[in-house]
């Protein structure tokens, strides 16, 4: 470990990460500089936390005073290719991500969930399940807890479960999780990329380079970007499967999970005991299930956990139930990917609010489960011209003005026996902040009812 009382450390990012890797720094005896090239205004509640802290800083460009420093500690936030850090590399000058550096003062043992989609959930399932079991493990990441704004408080005995996103993997150098977990690996931020998909593979893959055979390489044996550049041998591997049967980790068949351990097997859950729903769903819990098994956890607790784990706000979220008619927060659902598994989530007839801010969408995809699980489609938002021309002739879709207008119709219109599900498939900035705040209005909405 590098001696790090006195140094100085530039962090580039004002946010969550930046300010939690600024207050760590000052903890741990160095002197942080955080910069970010933001406005004064749109950066005020993050400004007022530094100054609280009394925290150097600036904001509206990098000064050179960025580079005045032992080393830079970057937010996920930031291209590797932005002018910043070109210039650092230019200048020689060590590049580390939050994650990194919160790393380096972490006494417990960190489980590590990286992949396109899923890291959210199965982070917070995660920490549900080992904490149930009686570990205690703290959820972090880039999920509303910086790794750094915890580090320092977990023991040699606990756990983090570390959402960890492939920019924060891009300047990893002695990170070495003991868990490292791909749940999958698709085509998403590749401009980040270079839009080369080896190259962003490469960057996930990274997760595992510094483990070593005391530690564990989690991966998804149906989805064979996972595993197929994986080049570190000796670490341990475990694998999880909805499709196959896997001879060290967890997998599901005929609706019960299964754990194997070099041919040994037994059944430890049960599909029906996740109240969350869909296929992608037990993917994550077999995930979970891979892991708390390999500690040697208790199948009942484990049972349990899976029983009493919520989900996650905005992710197929359930919010209640009217006169027979589910209604479903799925605002998260951003691209027509998680449109797909919400779909395919339901048996129940679904009256389904599609549209806001297209990203280019292409329907084709959808256009079958659409066929066969959607009874309606109320279209809102910028691109509700353009769902209602896709998709009049497949099933009635009515443009609707505002959410409250979707949700009022489906109260009227929706028969006992089915599902107002909110998967827009676009983003949200067309009417709404972000996709939280379109489901926190869709919640209002369903709960005036
Ligand atoms: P992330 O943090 O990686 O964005 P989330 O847990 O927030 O993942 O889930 C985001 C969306 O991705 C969900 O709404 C769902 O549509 C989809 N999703 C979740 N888990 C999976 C999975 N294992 N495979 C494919 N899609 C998934």
């Amino acid at each position: 470990m590098m001696e790090i009382t006195g140094k100085k450390i530039s962090i580039i990012g004002a946010v969550r990460s930046g300010l939690g890797a600024a207050k760590l720094a000052k903890k741990v005896g160095a002197i942080p500089f955080v910069s970010d090239s933001g406005s004064k205004e749109k950066l005020e509640v993050w400004i007022s936390k530094l100054e609280a802290e009394g925290i150097d800083y600036e904001c509206g460009s990098h000064s050179d005073k960025v580079f005045d420093c032992d080393f830079i500690v970057t937010s996920p936030g930031v291209a590797t290719d932005s002018e910043i850090l070109s210039e650092a590399r230019r200048r020689k000058i060590k590049i580390i991500t939050e994650v990194e550096f919160a790393s380096w003062f972490c006494k417990g043992k960190v489980i590590s969930i990286t992949g396109t989609n899923g890291k959210t959930t199965t982070t917070f399932l995660m920490a549900h399940t080992l904490n149930e079991c009686g570990i205690k493990t703290y959820p972090a990441g880039n999920i509303g807890y910086a790794f750094s704004e915890i580090s320092l408080d977990v023991k040699e005995d606990e756990f983090v479960a570390l959402e960890t996103s492939s920019f924060q993997l891009d300047f990893m150098d002695r990170f070495k999780p003991f868990v490292s977990a791909i749940l999958n690996i698709t085509p998403d931020h590749l401009d980040r990329y270079e839009n080369s998909f080896d190259k962003y593979i490469a960057s996930k893959i990274k997760i595992t380079g510094n483990q070593d055979e005391n530690d564990f390489f989690l991966f998804n044996a149906d989805d064979e970007n996972t595993f197929s550049t994986m080049k570190n041998s000796k670490v341990q591997k475990l694998s999880f499967s909805v499709k196959k049967e896997v001879p060290v980790g967890a997998y599901s068949k005929n609706g019960k999970m299964f754990f194997s351990w070099f041919g040994s097997t037994e059944e430890v859950a049960s599909v029906n005991d996740l109240f969350i729903k869909g296929e992608h769903n037990v993917a994550n819990a077999l995930a979970v299930l891979a892991v708390a098994k390999t500690l040697n956890l208790p199948n009942k607790k484990i049972r349990e956990s899976f029983k009493s784990f919520k989900g996650v706000e905005h992710r197929i979220e359930f919010v209640r139930e009217l006169n027979g008619v589910e209604y479903y927060n799925d605002s998260k659902a951003t691209n027509v990917d998680s449109v797909v598994v919400a779909l395919k989530s339901f048996e129940k007839p679904i009256y389904l609010i599609l549209g806001g801010k297209d990203k280019g969408n292409n329907y084709d995809q959808i256009q079958d489960l659409v066929k066969k699980h959607v009874k309606k489609i109320y279209a809102i938002g910028a691109s509700a011209q353009k769902v209602k021309n896709y998709f009049e002739l497949i099933v009635e879709t009515e443009i609707k003005n505002t959410l409250q207008d979707c949700v009022s119709a489906a109260n009227k219109e929706a028969d006992p026996g089915t599902v107002l599900l909110l998967s827009p498939a676009c983003a949200s900035f067309d009417m709404f902040t972000d996709y939280e705040h379109r489901g926190r209005v869709f919640k209002e909405a369903v709960n005036n009812l």
